[in-house]
């Protein structure tokens, strides 16, 4: 999702626009500057910043390698890995086993840090403000506009409070783009004149997401995304963690210093494992023990992460299926996030796509290339690009009988616009209520309803009145949906902000409910069918029958009784196999009937 916004102030600023990945793990900043794109790199020679900041009474907040050194020392004024708390409230599934929270279920969750109450925006705003001073140290001048990247599934909630992190930091944020999108960005460059496509396999410290992406001649089209926003080298960690504590029956034992400090001995142990087959691991003196070796192999790592890495695999084939397409499509697969450097990803991805990896960006660097690309473009030091969006879900109406018509399926690039006509269900019907819906399920009721509204237009009989319904979705995300009545032209217009910002849980939670669904959905959605096919046919039948009472021998008139009671018991006992083959006999013995009703008409005429 794409947005834009004038600062706090309402000024619009002057200056370069440098590009942001705020990252769960680490951050970067850079700038596109006289044809070169430049990842400038902190007071410790390091590009990448970690996402730690760290509090204390009396001096400003520390951040980065300094934070995460404090963090072995003050635990409990230090925060690692912020951005999972962006956007959340107190209670939401991200809280879960986090320390320092504070607050009611339900309310903006703060952050208790020493003796400071903290917002995840605030704390954010640290980082940012650390690299803002970065860039302008390295440029010498003061910088004020940037570009922040964000996970694909982040909702408005969580972009929101991106954006509001950026402005208490002094920013005007220009645009706050998907992580994906950025680091395709980054690779496209190069590519201009192909035609390709590509998926980006994003596997960081918090989040997964795979998307799959189209470029053309300089256009970027994102075909489908798909993600977990609690899935990542974290989760790794976590389980090597369990297997050590474990290891060394030290479970439930270690205070939040022992345990900080365990963290990053095993962050870093796992880090190294992708370039030796061994390691040892030194264990300094945890809960008054004396200090310990243990001897950690890259084959015990891999099978703690492989059920960790299977679980993108549902992702990846939901998102290809998506997009409409197979594994061998693709024209290039791409590596994003530091977890991807474990050969184990690597092969993983590899078997998955039918191919290997291009390895050729750099994984902690190609998201934040992308936005400082997109600082560019937006500058106009870079032509002939564009990025657009898609819908995370489908949209469309209630129609008859309860179920989901769609308009605009998931996954459609916007700006879109999208359109169909519907009829009256009712004779002298003289207004149509039109609900809004946005879901994967068949049935309107297990779609979550986004509005209503009311359309009157000229009585007609049943079938005949003609309203048109029409959704159009701009590149902000806003969606406009306008019913009109044909005949008199009358329409009404709803307007509905940020349709495609859905949360990301709610995203993930609809599509495997509409998986977990799929049969009895379509059993449903096809019982539905028979069911409105039947109450159109059985009075037409019924009042046939009255029409050619003397002309039908009584055999046939009790053969078609008959027919009509299958019908009917089926209905009754909502039997959709019974129902359907009632259906077609009873299909199979009216045929005939309308010529003989038209034959009777033409008689009555002479
Ligand atoms: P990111 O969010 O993209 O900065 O990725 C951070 C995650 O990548 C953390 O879980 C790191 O431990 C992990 N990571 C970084 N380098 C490596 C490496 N060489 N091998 C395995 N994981 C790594």
């Amino acid at each position: 999702m794409i947005d834009h916004k004038l600062n706090t102030r309402g000024i619009e600023p002057q200056g370069p626009i440098v590009g942001i990945d705020l990252g769960t793990t680490n951050s970067l900043i850079g700038i596109y500057d006289g044809g070169f794109s430049i990842i400038f790199a902190n007071s410790e020679g390091s590009r990448l910043t970690p996402s730690v900041v760290s509090y204390s009474e009396e001096l400003a907040p520390l951040i980065g390698h300094v934070a995460e050194r404090q963090a072995l020392l003050y635990p409990e004024k230090t925060i690692i890995s912020v951005k999972r708390l962006m956007g959340q409230r107190i209670g939401d599934p991200q809280c879960a086993g986090r320390n320092h929270l504070y607050g009611k279920s339900g309310d903006p969750l703060k952050i208790k840090l020493g003796d400071k109450l903290v917002t995840p925006e605030e704390v954010s705003a640290e980082i940012l403000k650390e690299l803002k001073s970065i860039a302008e140290e390295r440029l010498g001048v003061s910088v004020s506009r940037a570009i922040i990247t964000v996970p694909a599934y982040f909702n408005d909630a969580q972009r929101q409070a991106t954006r509001r992190a950026g402005e208490l930091a002094g920013f005007c944020v220009e645009r706050i783009i998907s992580e994906p999108t950025a680091a395709a960005l980054a690779y496209g460059l190069d590519k201009l004149k192909d035609q390709s496509k590509i998926a980006v396999y994003d596997f960081g410290g918090g989040t997964f997401d795979l998307s799959i992406l189209k470029l053309d001649h300089g256009l970027f089209e994102v075909l489908s995304t798909c993600g977990d926003t609690n899935l990542g080298g974290d989760t790794m960690d976590q389980a090597l963690m369990e297997l050590l504590l474990g290891k060394l029956a030290l479970k439930n034992s270690l205070d939040l210093k022992s345990l900080t400090r365990l963290h990053q001995i095993v962050r870093s142990a796992k880090e190294e494992l992708s370039y030796n087959e061994e390691i040892i691991l030194r264990l300094p003196f945890l809960h008054h023990r004396a200090s310990e070796e243990v001897t950690l192999t890259r084959r015990e790592l891999e099978d703690i992460a492989l059920p960790i890495i299977e679980r993108t695999r549902s992702l990846c084939l939901r998102a290809l299926a998506d997009a409409e397409l197979e594994a061998q499509d693709l024209d290039e697969v791409i590596l994003v996030g530091g977890a991807t450097r474990m050969p184990v990803v690597r092969s993983f991805v590899e078997q998955l796509f039918c191919k290997p990896p291009n390895l050729t960006q750099h994984p902690d660097e190609a998201v934040v290339m992308g936005a400082l690309l997109q600082g560019a473009i937006l500058q106009g030091n870079l032509e002939n690009l564009t990025l657009l969006d898609i819908t995370p879900l489908s949209l469309g109406i209630e129609t008859f009988g309860g179920l989901m018509n769609v308009i605009i399926p998931r996954n459609t690039t916007i700006p879109t616009k999208a359109g169909e006509l519907f009829t009256n269900a009712r004779t002298d019907q003289n207004k149509m209520k039109i609900t809004l819906l946005q879901g994967e399920r068949e049935l309107a009721k297990d779609n979550w309803k986004l509005g209503e509204l009311e359309l009157s237009f000229t009585p007609a009989r049943k079938g005949e009145a003609r309203v048109g319904v029409q959704f159009s979705i701009d590149a902000n995300g806003i969606l406009e949906v306008l019913a009109r009545d044909i005949t008199s032209g009358e329409e009404k217009i709803i307007e509905l902000a940020h349709a495609i910002d859905v949360s990301d849980e709610a995203v993930e939670a609809m599509i495997s409910d509409s998986l977990e669904h799929a049969f009895e959905d379509r059993d449903a959605r096809l019982f539905t069918e028979a069911k409105l096919q039947a109450e159109e046919m059985l009075p037409a039948v019924e009042n046939a029958l009255r029409e050619l009472h003397s002309l039908l021998s009584s055999d046939m008139q009790n053969a078609l009784r008959a027919r009509m009671d299958d019908v009917r018991l089926a209905l009754k006992q909502e039997e959709l196999t019974s129902l359907k083959k009632g259906l077609q006999e009873l299909d199979q013995a009216t045929q005939g009937l309308a010529t003989l009703l038209v034959e009777k008409a033409m008689h009555e005429l002479d």
